[in-house]
C-alpha cells in the first residue's frame, strides 16, 4: 500500500491536479504505532516506498519525529486525521484544477455534490475550508473540523480547501484518489456548462436530484 502512496503521486501529477513538489499523502495501518507520510518537497515523481517519512506514535499520541526527518510541512493535519483513525487510513491532498477553479468561482461544493449522482452515491462531500494559508496549524484544524472529524471518524470522506485544494480520506491512496477524481470531474462538467453558482444553489433548493 505504500507503493500504492508514490503511484496516486505520480497520477496526481500527471494530470496536473500537483505541480512537481505539491501534494502529500499518509498512510496508517490499522492497530499501527507508524505513520507514513510524504517527505517534504520531494519530487512526486520518483516518490518511492523507501522515500517515505516513518514516524512514531508515542504513548500521548504526539507523533516523535527523529532529526533529520523532514515530513511533509502539512503534517499537522495528516496527523489530527490520523491518530485516532480505527482502521487503515490514507489521506491526500492536492490541487485539483475544476475543483480549486469552481470554488474561486463562487460554487457550494456539497451543493453541487447533491444534484450528481456520480459523486453523492460514493463520496460525501463536507463544506469548504475557508482561504486559510498552507502549512499552517489552523489549515490542518479548519480541515479536519470541515471534515467532521470526531474521536477519529469523519462525517464526510472530502473537503476542498478554498484557494487550494482538497484533502480526501479512505481506507487505501486509490480509494482517497477516487475522491478527488469524482468530485473534480463533477466540477469539470459544471465548469462547461456555464451554469453559474446562483443557479446551482436553485437547482439545489428545488432538490432536483434529491
Ligand atoms: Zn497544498
Amino acid at each position: 500500500m505504500l507503493t500504492a502512496i508514490g503511484d496516486v503521486m505520480r497520477r496526481l501529477y500527471e494530470i496536473g491536479w500537483i505541480t512537481t513538489r505539491d501534494g502529500n499523502a499518509s498512510l496508517r495501518k490499522r492497530g499501527s504505532k507508524f505513520l507514513y507520510i510524504t517527505p517534504s518537497g520531494w519530487r512526486k515523481t520518483i516518490l518511492h516506498p523507501e522515500h517515505m517519512v516513518k514516524l512514531r506514535f508515542g504513548g500521548d499520541g504526539e507523533l516523535e519525529i527523529p532529526d533529520g526527518s523532514k515530513p511533509s510541512g502539512e503534517l499537522h493535519m495528516h496527523w489530527l486525521l490520523q491518530r485516532k483513525a480505527k482502521g487503515t487510513r490514507a489521506v491526500v491532498h492536492a490541487h485539483p484544477t475544476h475543483i480549486v477553479a469552481a470554488l474561486y468561482r463562487g460554487y457550494d461544493m456539497q451543493k453541487v455534490a447533491s444534484q450528481f449522482p456520480e459523486i453523492f452515491r460514493y463520496t460525501r462531500v463536507g463544506p469548504s475550508v475557508a482561504p486559510i494559508p498552507a502549512v499552517t496549524k489552523e489549515l490542518g484544524d479548519g480541515t479536519a473540523e470541515a471534515l467532521g472529524l470526531r474521536d477519529g471518524k469523519l462525517d464526510y470522506d472530502i473537503v476542498a480547501q478554498h484557494n487550494h485544494g482538497v484533502c480526501a480520506v479512505s481506507k487505501d491512496p486509490w480509494s482517497a484518489y477516487e475522491h478527488v477524481e469524482r468530485l473534480n470531474h463533477v466540477c469539470e462538467i459544471l465548469l462547461t456548462s456555464g451554469v453559474p453558482p446562483e443557479e446551482v444553489e436553485r437547482r439545489h433548493e428545488l432538490g432536483q436530484m434529491r
